[in-house]
């Protein structure tokens, strides 16, 4: 039942945008600027956005050497290029829009761990270096002469450097996301859970916790961003959940000698110094089935995993404890490629962002808010 003021103002919109996370922010944002008289909502089922956006690692990165190498095991080395690249204009393209202190974002470099068993991926570094050299005309990856100052274990062989690579700080991107929301009158709903969405009348109905059933907006188009979530509102994409696992350890208080972004293990393990803390995740490759989930607890076997790493490699000497763990919702497909397209005259999907979203989700946006002008 709705007043006459809620039906006049509330709830009719030109973009409505479903999922509140960098993708759905980012979709109203560049659709607001493109038509400044647009009424632009976005609904939020979190009170922040509860995917992988506020809960990811804030590594602005493309890809490790490793990572790169076990790409070009299932993609081609086009394919392997223009992903890479996708990545790399889509951290140029944030850092020029909301600015470097905005975002938190620091040029600190991305460093890889080789082990005895990852050795063997030096012998491809030139090669890798060859296919990057016409997005970067420069050389992307470097073998560090020195790997001592780092402090890891014996079991650390060699550390692979990539000078093009930094780290943001999440929270403030999200702010930043945020703040220009407002700036531009945008409205956001938290606690709003699209629970149906109908295509042809372009309508979308959340409950409404605090009256007697659902309210039904009404809009010119409507921008679906909800990731891993998206079969629960749209069923049929290819789109499967992926949990991700993050520690952050009580403070240290001797220096940490680790200033970049750190991976290991063709990426699935990422770690990096955030203040006096260490950052820790990854580890879904320990168990690939059990993480296809959305159900947002820590995996046991995951977290021993990644405590192994932090006591036995990257600081052996020291005892650390841990104060936070959380773990957020990423989407894998078959490929690497995110799934933005129509799925209805005025309806369109940008969803699926795998494990870089903060590299390409505003110009995910850009590409779906092109498909929704051309309606
Ligand atoms: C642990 C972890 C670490 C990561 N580390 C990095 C990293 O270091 N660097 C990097 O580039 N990427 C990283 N990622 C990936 C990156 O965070 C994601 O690719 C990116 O945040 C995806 O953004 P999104 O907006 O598409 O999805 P999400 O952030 O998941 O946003 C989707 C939003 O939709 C909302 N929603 C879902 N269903 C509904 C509904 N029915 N109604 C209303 N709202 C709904 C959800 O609550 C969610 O907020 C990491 C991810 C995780 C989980």
């Amino acid at each position: 039942m709705l007043s006459y003021w809620e039906k006049k103002y509330f709830v009719n919109y030109d973009l409505i945008v479903i999922g509140g996370g960098i993708v759905g922010l980012s979709t109203a944002i560049q659709y607001k600027i493109r038509f400044p008289e647009a009424k632009v909502l976005v609904l939020e089922r979190g009170i922040f956005p509860s995917g992988a956006s506020s809960r990811n690692a804030g590594f602005a990165c493309f890809g490790s050497l490793t990572e790169i190498l076990d790409d070009l095991d299932h993609m081609s080395e086009p394919e392997v290029l223009q992903l890479v690249e996708k990545r790399y204009r889509g951290l140029l393209s944030i850092r020029d829009f909301f600015g470097d202190d905005s975002l938190g974002y620091l040029p600190t470099g991305g460093l890889e761990l080789l082990t005895e068993k990852e050795m063997h991926a030096l012998a491809f570094l030139d090669k890798i270096n060859l296919l990057l050299y016409p997005v970067f005309s420069s050389q992307v990856f470097e073998q560090i002469k020195d790997i001592r100052p780092f402090g890891f274990s014996e079991k650390v062989k060699a550390i692979i450097k990539n000078k093009f690579e930094g780290e943001l700080d999440s929270g403030k991107f999200l702010l930043s996301l945020w703040g220009k929301c407002q700036e531009l009158k945008i409205t956001i709903l938290t606690g709003a859970q699209a629970t149906k969405i109908d295509i042809a009348a372009k309508r979308v109905f959340i409950q409404d916790t605090a009256g007697d059933g659902f309210i039904g907006f009404h809009s010119g188009k409507i921008a679906i961003c909800t990731n891993a979530f998206t079969n629960l509102l749209l069923p049929g994409l290819d789109i499967q959940p992926g949990r991700g696992l993050v520690m952050v350890t009580k403070p240290i208080s001797k220096e940490i000698p680790l200033t970049g972004t750190f991976h290991y293990d063709k990426g699935y393990v990422y770690f990096r110094k955030v203040e006096d803390r260490i950052l820790l995740g990854g580890g879904r490759n320990i168990d690939f089935e059990g993480e296809k989930t959305l159900s947002m607890e820590v995996n046991p076997k995951i977290k021993d995993y990644l405590l192994g790493i932090l006591h036995n490699i990257i600081m052996p000497d020291t005892a650390i404890e841990i104060d936070l763990e959380w773990t957020g919702i990423m989407a894998f497909g078959k490929n690497k490629k995110p799934i933005v397209e129509m799925v209805g005259k005025n309806v369109g999907v940008a969803v699926r962002l795998g494990g870089m979203g903060v590299a390409i989700g505003w110009q995910i946006a850009e590409e779906l808010v092109n498909m929704l002008a051309e309606v």
